[in-house]
This record gives structure tokens, sequence and C-alpha cells, in this order.
């Protein structure tokens, strides 16, 4: 579903070069969790945000549900990353805009008629256990309900992939848990395909299929949890 082919991205900053990824290759099958660890600093958020090209890789081929992202005109990249879903640490809901407002936002764009995104929007706060917080803005949210908005905005778009980059880096241990159950959960019944990123072990020993080790740039491991973190 995500295959990352030799990727290397440089950033030249005053003069200096920074190898932030070095031929980077994996592959994630569909209907998977992948999790991709690192301590800061490692390249896990260029390497994510390779993935949907919000950093363009210098060389290298992102292949995304069978299509080369880097041969694609603009138009047909901004519908192929419809099919890309994202969420973030720091959630990046719109503050002036209600939970509804939020999770309606990528429907308004499409041009959705007003009855159906009412619906829809009603079916995702239900998914993400939300449905009595609508009418409320993100500032009177908790960490974890914020989250869980940001993961029902991203559905509505019926993503085929969903991108987490230190989805609960933010967020106490309990609810933490609790977020990637529902992370789980959507893998499960929804068929989305998850690469996440992250710096905490717990996170891909809790939900991960496979998992791949990255270190200054490049994937130095790369297997099941069970072969990576198998005690010795
Ligand atoms: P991580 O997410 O694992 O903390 P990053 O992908 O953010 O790592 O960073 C990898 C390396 O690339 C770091 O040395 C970082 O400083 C550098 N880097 C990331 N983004 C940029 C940028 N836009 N310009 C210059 N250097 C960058
Ligand atoms: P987060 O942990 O919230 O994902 P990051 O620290 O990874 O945030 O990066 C935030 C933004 O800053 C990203 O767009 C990243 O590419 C950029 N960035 C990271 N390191 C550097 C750097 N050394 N110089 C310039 N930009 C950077």
């Amino acid at each position: 579903m995500i295959e990352l082919k030799n990727i290397t991205k440089t950033f030249y900053k005053t003069g200096r070069e920074i190898n932030a990824l070095q031929d980077v290759s994996l592959h994630v099958p569909p209907g998977k969790i992948f999790g991709v660890i690192g301590t800061s600093g490692a390249g896990k958020s260029t390497l994510i945000r390779c993935i949907n090209l919000l950093e363009k890789p210098t060389s290298g081929e992102v292949i995304v549900d069978g299509k080369s992202l880097l041969l694609l005109s603009n138009s047909q990249l901004a519908q192929e990353r419809r099919q890309i879903g994202m969420i973030f640490q720091h959630f990046n809901l719109l503050s002036s805009r209600t939970v509804f407002e939020n999770v309606a936002f990528s429907l308004e764009l499409a041009g959705v008629s007003k009855s159906i995104i009412k619906e829809r929007v009603q079916e995702l706060l239900e998914l993400v256990g939300l449905t009595e917080k609508v009418n409320d803005y993100p500032a009177i949210l908790s960490g974890g309900q914020k989250q869980r908005v940001a993961i029902a905005r991203t559905l509505a778009n019926n993503p085929k992939v969903l991108l987490c980059d230190e989805a609960t880096s933010a967020l106490d241990p309990g609810t933490t848990r609790s977020i990637l159950n529902l992370l789980k959960d959507i893998n499960k019944r929804l068929n989305i395909t998850i690469l996440l990123i992250t710096h905490q072990m717990e996170v891909v020993k809790a939900i991960c299929d496979e998992v791949a080790v990255i270190s200054n740039g490049k994937l130095i491991e790369q297997g099941t949890v069970g072969e990576i973190f198998a005690n010795p």
C-alpha cells in the first residue's frame, strides 16, 4: 500500500548539508499497522512527510496505492492526497471552528451537500466516541478528545492510508492507550493501512504489526514487533 524506494532527503542550511534520510526503502502491506521508531533528529518527521510529499525527496520513489506520486501532475497529486490522511502530535485543529465545523471542513471544500455532511459528521463522531461534543470549540476539549476530532476529520475523506506523526506523544499514558485502541479499531473496521512514527517503544509494542528502526537517517532494522523487541 505504501512503498518507499531508495529515498534520500538532503537539506541545505547555511552552506551545510544535512542528510535527513539516506537510501530509505520500506514496504507497508495493505491493512497493516507499521511503526517507525527512532530518537529525536533520526529522520522520522522527514520520512512521514515524504509519503504525502509535504516534503519532496531529493531522490527515490514514493508509491502509494500503486501510484508513483512524484510522477503525478499537481491535480492528480491533490486527488491522491485525499487518500492519505494524517494526524499530528499537536492535533492541528481550527480553533475558531466547532468540532462539527472541523470535521465538516474538507467535505464542505469538496462541495458535499449540507444534509449529507450532517449525517456523515454524526457517523464519524460516533465512530470516535465524541457525539456529545459536536458544538464545542477545541479549546475546551482534553488532548485525547482533540485527537479524536482530528481522527474524525481525516476519516471524512475516506482515506486508504492514515499517517500518524507522534500522534500520542502529547498525551498521558491512559489517554495514549485509548487513542491507540481507537487506531487499532479503525485499522480493523475500516481496513485503513496505518503508518506511524514515534519515539515511544510502548506505542509500537501496543499496536504495530511491523516496525522499522531509524537512526541518523537510515533504517537499521526492520521486522515484526516480536523479532525486533525479542528478549535475549
Ligand atoms: P525526527 O522527526 O526523527 O526528530 P526530523 O526528520 O525532524 O527527525 O529531522 C532529521 C534531521 O533533518 C535533523 O537533523 C533535522 O534538524 C533536519 N531537518 C529536518 N527538517 C529540516 C529542514 N526543513 N531544514 C533543515 N534541516 C531539517
Ligand atoms: P514535530 O515534532 O511537531 O513533528 P519537528 O520538530 O519534527 O516537529 O519539525 C517541525 C517543522 O520544522 C517541520 O516542518 C520540519 O521539517 C522543520 N524542521 C525540523 N528541523 C529543522 C531544522 N533543523 N531546520 C529547519 N527546519 C526544521
